[in-house]
């Protein structure tokens, strides 16, 4: 049986800290790999063109929302981000779970194109630790904050798309939270893997409820 990977979409509010967990899960969880986004965005402090994000200008993102390089992409607090294409594609193809850092715009449109995505949604404890988290980047300028404090009320109300909610208290039970998700998908029935295993088994297929 050919084994398609799974694709996991990470969002939430900035501050959340979606960066943390997404790093100690490519640590701790084999056969997953991170997609890089395109953004027009200035690079922070610290962060690496190829392994952040591959930075680029206005025009050139244009051009390659013109050549319909992205899976996906959305203008979040006024700057361009998108998903590409081909690395995630090629990736699920051989069997490899991908993970999307995405905002709430692009979680959507994602669900839209593959329908059996899983979406994750990380939430704060609370708005008054989410303020000290996103104010603590002190990488970003006072403007920078407004326009993502104010995005906060209109990311928290897209929840109800989400597949999976995880509170961000405490990073090691929120990564042990999102790797309990990971893991639980990875062994989700599908038609094909009942069709597969049964015969493989010598089974007889009995056309049961499978809901993927
Ligand atoms: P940041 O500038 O803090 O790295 O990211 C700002 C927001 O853009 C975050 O919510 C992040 O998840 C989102 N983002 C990053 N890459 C992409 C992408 O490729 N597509 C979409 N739709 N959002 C993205």
């Amino acid at each position: 049986m050919k084994n398609l990977g799974n694709l996991f979409v990470l969002s939430g509010p900035s501050g959340v800290g979606k960066d943390a967990i997404l790093e100690r899960l490519l640590r701790g969880v084999p056969n997953l790999v991170k997609s890089i986004s395109v953004t027009t965005r200035p690079r922070r402090t610290g962060e690496e063109d190829g392994k952040d994000y591959f930075f680029v200008d206005e025009e050139t993102f244009k051009k390659m929302i013109e050549r319909n390089e992205f899976l996906e992409w959305a203008i979040v607090h006024s700057y361009f981000y998108g998903t590409p294409k081909n690395f995630v594609e090629k990736n699920l193809k051989e069997g490899i779970d991908v993970l999307l850092k995405i905002d709430v715009q692009g979680g959507l449109s994602i669900k839209k194109i593959i329908k059996n995505a899983i979406l994750i949604f990380i939430i704060p404890p609370s708005l008054e630790e989410l303020k000290k988290r996103l104010l603590k980047r002190d990488s970003e300028g006072k403007e920078d904050f407004n326009i993502r404090w104010k995005n906060v009320p209109l990311e928290i109300s897209k929840i109800f798309y989400y597949d999976y909610l995880v509170v961000n208290s405490d990073i090691d039970s929120a990564v042990e939270e999102v790797k309990a998700i990971i893991f639980a998908e990875r062994c989700r029935l599908t038609k094909e893997k009942a069709e597969y295993w049964i015969n493989k088994l010598g089974g007889k297929i009995d056309e049961g409820t499978i809901n993927r």
